[in-house]
């Protein structure tokens, strides 16, 4: 069989199906081609998409920008592994730690692997700097936290999705709730913490925007009980809240930061953890690292994409938008729509089901109007369209989505 036959979306979600591991169950839609804030699928009908890839396509579907940054370096040097230095990764890393200003990067390709960077070097500074006894580092997370899907990651989770029949877990996590200053005080009296890891906004969760100072005071404590403040800003990071990190809205500044997705645009998987010199040397040559890590199209992808962030100005149009997105959004009259909220262009909606309808059927009959979303956690809607939207096209949405929830009035 041809791998370019054209197909029809039945043929696509069979062969997936039979073929595939079911570890996903997305929406019936097979799409083909992507631009802007659009994309479009085998039978050729235009949707929005308000789901982005996760936050990975905050600049848009196929970049052209970005996408030639791509074709150019593939044709001249694409993977060299870290065994050798390449031309282009001291450029990325100096460009890189300019903008977010910190001493150093450490490059990996997925969310889950910079999370998994992050948890290594604080465990390391922890023996190496803080003096902690071998094998007895902590790391404090949240409730309904949602770091990735390794073994380590889905050890500290309390999704039964994602742990469930996957231990032995790792040992070294202290869960505490999100949002609880207070909580994150006790736990830190236990002097073999090492680290704070957390999202600025709970993305996977359902958007959980915590209290206004929740970053300042948890950053304090942590300051306090020299313990490393780590932000994961895989979701929120790279101007989807309104500002480049989301812990800017608090003007916090973490040790240790946390980058995927959207720092390629989504056009290749590039990951980031940045920090300076006090924790980043902690890890000597041949201690961590990933063959495709820091590779040449990786870095001149990023630098792309984080220069399309700043040439677009998309930090200060997902703050803009964002606010009339959410006012507009909780005009909309409707029992089923019980709550908006969300920062920037990073927002949900809860459903209130109504008789047998609940969050998945608002979400088929918004595709069926033309705009993409998927629920999370059941009664969550995500809405995070790419950061290129423009208020026209944003207020397009806002009526397609009222319409679709007003449908079952
Ligand atoms: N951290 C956060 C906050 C995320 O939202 C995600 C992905 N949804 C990840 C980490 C994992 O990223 P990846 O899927 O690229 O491994």
């Amino acid at each position: 069989m041809s791998t370019t036959t054209k197909m029809t979306s039945q043929e696509a979600i069979a062969l997936e199906d039979k073929h595939g591991a079911h570890n996903y169950h997305p929406l019936p839609v097979v799409l083909s081609r992507g631009e802007g804030v659009h994309v479009w699928d085998v039978e050729g009908k235009r949707y929005y998409d308000f789901l982005s890839a996760y936050s990975a396509v905050n600049q848009g579907h196929c970049h052209p920008k970005i996408v030639d940054a791509l074709i150019e370096q593939t044709k001249t040097l694409a993977l060299t592994s870290r065994a050798f230095h390449n031309d282009v990764l001291g450029v990325y890393e100096k460009y890189i730690t300019g903008l977010f200003g910190y001493d150093k990067v450490l490059p990996m390709n997925t969310g889950a692997e910079a999370v998994e960077t992050a948890i290594k070097l604080c465990r390391k500074w922890a023996y190496q700097k803080k003096g902690i006894p071998q094998n007895q580092a902590k790391i404090v997370v949240c409730e309904n936290n949602f770091h990735g899907r390794t073994t380590t990651i889905v050890s500290f989770s309390n999704d039964p999705d994602g742990y469930s029949d996957y231990g032995p877990y790792t040992p070294g996590f202290i869960r505490i709730p999100y949002n609880d200053v207070d909580a994150l005080a006790e736990a830190l009296k236990d002097p073999h913490v090492a680290g704070f890891l957390f999202e600025p906004i709970q993305g996977e969760a359902g958007v959980f925007v915590p209290d206004e100072g929740y970053l300042q005071k948890t950053h304090e404590l942590c300051k306090q009980h020299n313990v490393l403040y780590i932000a994961d800003e895989v979701q929120t990071g790279i101007a989807r809240t309104g500002k480049m990190l989301a812990c800017d809205h608090e003007n916090v500044r973490p040790d240790v930061v946390i980058l995927g997705k959207a720092i390629s645009g989504g056009i290749y998987p590039v990951s980031a953890v940045l920090a300076d010199d006090e924790v980043m040397m902690v890890i000597k040559p041949g201690q961590h690292g990933s063959t495709f890590g820091g590779n040449p199209v990786a870095a001149k992808v990023a630098m792309a994409a984080l220069q399309v962030i700043e040439d677009e100005k998309l930090t200060e149009r997902a703050e803009y938008l964002g606010e009339i997105l959410r006012r507009e959004l909780r005009a909309i009259k409707s029992d089923m729509l019980t709550l908006v909220r969300g920062k920037g262009l990073l927002n949900a909606i809860v459903i209130k089901p109504k008789g047998d309808k609940t969050a998945m059927d608002v979400c088929l009959k918004m595709a069926e109007l033309g705009l993409l979303a998927k629920p999370t956690h059941g009664d969550k809607i995500r809405f995070a369209p790419p950061l290129v939207i423009t208020e026209e096209q944003l207020l397009e949405c806002v009526d397609i989505i009222r319409r679709a929830i007003l449908s079952f009035e």
